[in-house]
């Protein structure tokens, strides 16, 4: 079954800046989930035939599509935010031995919800600007951590240089953000007491190499049905819609006719939607491979 969500990803993988001709091999590629066909009238005056955006993590195509999606949005967001605010760079963990990997998996989306929450409520009822972006992985023995990139640190939280003793007797590795606050708030969630806050220095940077994530073991890495490998604050800035775009995909006998009498000439990325055009669309127009 075809899903409902497909994007228009040609034009967001170029607002990224990912090397176009990757970007071309990538949408040229199959979904493995069947995307209906979408007709695109890019902002270049090109008309464009290419397979949708199933949004699936799992899919060999489409997880790397959605995956420089988030990168692109969280880079962007990323120089958004760092104009009017100090970042930081968190990282929650889910408890060790004690907890099987099955009941780390089912708990940890609930455990760092409500530290997501408690932290919130603070930041609320003090008058701070909290925006996040989590980006959560699985370890090799299965229990998951986060790294989130937020606007906000506790009030109490104070900053250890690398080589300073910290409270908990060890030896700070780089210079951190000691909160006794947000210590007892991953407890208390439920999470364990590894966690990490530090000031940003390159938002960007930091962006960067938490989206870097995203791209590792797309497809090998089993997230259980509903799990948010990332998650946003409604407040993260979103990517610029892409305008004077005209698009539709192509489900009907009259959507494959309206591409068809919109254009002379018609790109049709990767064989798959070339095969599929060559059949459907009958007449003058010129369906041109391009898949490299
Ligand atoms: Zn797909």
């Amino acid at each position: 079954m075809p899903k409902k969500n497909s994007e228009l990803s040609i034009g967001l993988d170029l607002d990224i800046g990912m090397a176009v001709e990757t970007s071309i091999a990538l949408q040229a590629a199959r979904c493995d989930n069947h995307a209906p066909l979408i007709y695109i009238h890019a902002m270049n005056g090109t008309r464009n035939i290419v397979q949708g955006c199933c949004n699936d993590w799992h899919c060999s195509r489409c997880g790397q599509i959605r995956a420089r999606h988030e990168y692109g949005r969280m880079v962007h967001g990323a120089k958004i935010l760092a104009k009017e605010h100090e970042t930081y760079f968190v990282t929650i963990t889910c408890r060790g031995k004690e907890v099987s990997s099955e009941e780390a998996l089912a708990g940890y989306p609930k455990w760092t919800n409500r530290l997501l929450t408690s932290c919130r409520t603070k930041a609320k009822r003090a008058g701070q600007f909290w925006s996040y972006v989590q980006v959560t992985e699985l370890q090799k023995r299965g229990h998951p951590h986060s790294h989130i990139l937020m606007t906000w640190k506790p009030n109490d939280a104070i900053p250890y240089e690398e080589g300073d003793r910290l409270p908990n007797d060890r030896l700070a590795t780089r210079n951190v953000l000691w909160s006794d606050w947000f210590r007892k708030a991953n407890i208390k969630a439920g999470l364990g007491t590894e966690c990490d806050i530090s000031t940003v220095l390159s938002t960007v940077a930091v962006a960067t190499y938490i989206a870097k994530y995203l791209f590792k073991d797309l497809q090998i890495t089993e997230f259980p049905p509903g799990w948010r490998r990332i998650r946003y604050s409604q407040n993260f800035p979103k990517l610029p819609p892409i305008e004077n775009i005209d698009a539709f995909p192509l489900l009907t006998r009259e959507n494959w006719l309206h591409a068809s009498k919109d254009a002379v000439v018609i790109k049709c990325i990767g064989t798959h939607a070339y095969n599929v055009s060559k059949r459907t669309i009958k007449g003058d127009t010129l369906l041109v491979l391009v898949d490299t």
